[in-house]
């Protein structure tokens, strides 16, 4: 049965924020205001700030915005554990019957909101917020996310393009969400491969409010190599097929140096044959270790099982937002 007033949680991770945050706050606030008055969404909605091991004001602020706000809750988690995490931290601290999540720097268009929750009203499950024009990005992040989708479909990967974690999920895409025990979970990737009706929503992605990024380039390229190796092992198969490739390639020279020695009289062996394939092989052998290290790598940290977070403290909403008039 399609649930015609669902009650719907925004969860909103965030890292050294404080300069965005009681803006993010003000502007959610009042489009949730406005879709439980709507009757778009129901009452016991909530926004859900996750304070991600903030070093700055971020959670002091979150427990004021919490007070001045009837539905803002919060949980702080017990140290820096990265954007994906603090996601999921979110994620599992919800109750609605479908769940938003959204960057706190007002990036994306928080007015699509309403269309993801028409469009679960609809009858799906996952909604996915794409930009459509990132012209507000810098030349580099708007290139290197170009090479990353690239990159991450050439390996298999079923990734939605320009879609990062901006999306609505319902309860029980949720539930099949949590079912994954996975430490390195790459949202990105593993939400396509849930299955149930989805649709997109598309935006323009704005520039970020205030302040900086909180993905410089070092955790750019931790994102992509997880993603990468999380859920593809066509590096691996690479390796193998260029190793394959090689050793057709040393026979055939073996071949040829055969033929040279039986047929010739020229049969002195060139430097280039004796001595390049050595560095050849040497370097595609510590290529190959490199890759299987990874995956061995991978291997190890799952097996650990280790928590992928720990709540420090936590803020319950303060009331509710008035019923409106019938
Ligand atoms: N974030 C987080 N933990 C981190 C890094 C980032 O919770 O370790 C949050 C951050 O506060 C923001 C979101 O993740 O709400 C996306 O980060 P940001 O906007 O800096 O990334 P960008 O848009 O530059 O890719
Ligand atoms: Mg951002």
């Amino acid at each position: 049965m399609i649930n015609t007033c669902p009650a719907l949680d925004i969860v909103i991770p965030c890292y050294n924020e404080e300069e965005v945050l009681a803006e993010t706050a003000s502007r959610i606030s009042e489009l949730l205001c406005k879709m439980i008055r709507n009757k778009t969404v129901a009452a016991t909605s909530c926004i859900l700030f996750v304070d991600d091991g903030s070093a700055d004001t971020t959670w002091q602020l979150i427990s004021e915005l919490s007070r001045q706000y009837p539905h803002i809750r919060g949980i702080q988690l017990s140290r820096n554990r990265g954007h994906q995490n603090a996601l999921l931290a979110g994620l599992a601290n919800t109750r609605g019957d479908a769940v938003v999540s959204i960057d706190a720097d007002l990036q994306d268009d928080i007015n699509v909101i309403e269309d993801m929750v028409n469009c679960f009203k609809e009858g799906n499950d996952i909604v996915y917020g794409v930009r459509d024009d990132r012209s507000t990005d810098t030349f580099f992040k708007r290139h290197s996310a170009i090479l990353f989708y690239r990159l991450l479909r050439l390996m298999g990967i079923d990734i939605i393009i320009n879609h990062a974690d901006y999306r609505l999920l319902s309860r029980r895409a949720l539930q099949a969400l949590n079912q994954h025990q996975e430490v390195n979970l790459f949202l990105r990737g593993i939400v396509p491969t849930l299955g149930f009706n989805s649709c997109k929503v598309t935006y323009k992605r704005n520039e970020r409010f205030a302040g900086e990024s909180k993905y410089p380039l070092k955790k750019m390229l931790a994102l992509a190599f997880d993603g990468i190796t999380s859920f593809s092992a066509v590096p691996l198969r690479a390796i193998a097929i260029l190793g394959i490739l090689v050793f057709a390639f040393s026979m055939l020279i073996s071949l040829w140096a055969l033929w040279v020695r039986l047929f010739t009289d020229t049969a002195v062996p060139g430097w280039a044959s004796s001595v390049l394939p050595i560095y050849l092989l040497g370097g595609l052998q510590l290529l190959g270790m490199g890759v299987v290290g990874e995956y061995v790598a991978k291997v190890y940290l799952e097996t650990k099982r280790r928590p992928k977070y720990f709540i420090a403290d936590s803020i319950e909403e303060q009331g509710r937002i008035e019923e409106p008039e019938a």
